[in-house]
């Protein structure tokens, strides 16, 4: 079985070049994906704070 990394679109034999669990393709893909995740996070959490105020009120 194929699977495809979704940052770098790289192609891998599940269960042979990678984990069966593996999602990218290498530590360095997985990273970014995470930074990307965050980096968009951040981005949105710009306008919830406006849209949503006591969400940023209730944490102690
Ligand atoms: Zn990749």
């Amino acid at each position: 079985m194929q699977t495809k990394c979704p940052v770098c679109e790289r192609s891998w034999t599940v269960g042979v070049e990678r984990l069966r669990t593996a999602v990218y393709c290498s530590g360095r893909c997985r990273v970014r994906a995470c930074r990307q995740r965050k980096a968009a996070r951040d981005s949105t959490t710009d306008t919830l704070v406006v849209e949503h105020p006591t969400e940023t009120l209730n944490t102690p």
